[in-house]
């Protein structure tokens, strides 16, 4: 592993990791305690899925579609497959995307349970964008951090 420090980051680079870890954006930041340089907390999350056999595209489809049905169920619990159910909260006002670009979402949240285990898994809206435009699953210790491998397992099943 690269170490950190020595690797060359833009002034750009580091502006957005700067305003990644603030808590301006959501409570500890989108990095959470993620000490590593963004560019490593995605690659390390690529590379995972890829040998998951899954892209981003694929992930953010289905997180997508699990939201817009849970949606529906105007925050009661709505079934999406024999094994899933979801349910979403509504939150006023948007969430701006850190990135140097215009996206913004809603501040709806959707929690899915896994019923055979008993699991859930959050996301926010824009944690769908993040993933689909930019690969980003969030750092360690975030709010809303979903780790790929526990992604996969649950939102296809
Ligand atoms: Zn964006």
């Amino acid at each position: 592993m690269p170490n950190g420090d020595i690797m060359k980051r833009s002034p750009q680079t580091q502006k957005l990791e700067d305003f990644l870890h603030s808590s301006k954006l959501v409570a500890g930041g989108f990095l959470g305690t993620d000490t590593r340089p963004l560019a490593e907390i995605i690659d390390a999350d690529l590379s995972t899925l890829e040998q998951l056999g899954y892209t981003t595209g694929q992930i953010a489809d289905r997180l997508a579609e699990i939201s817009d049905k849970a949606k529906e169920g105007l925050g009661t619990r709505v079934k999406i497959s024999d094994a899933l159910e979801a349910v979403t909260q509504e939150n006023r006002g948007v969430l701006v995307c850190p990135w140097p670009h215009e996206g913004h979402t809603t501040k709806t949240v959707t929690t899915l349970y896994h019923l055979p285990s008993g699991d859930s898994i959050q996301w926010a809206d824009m944690c769908i964008h993040l993933i689909r435009e930019h690969g980003f699953f969030q750092g360690h210790g975030s709010v809303f951090r979903i780790d790929p491998e526990k992604l996969v397992k649950i939102i296809f099943s």
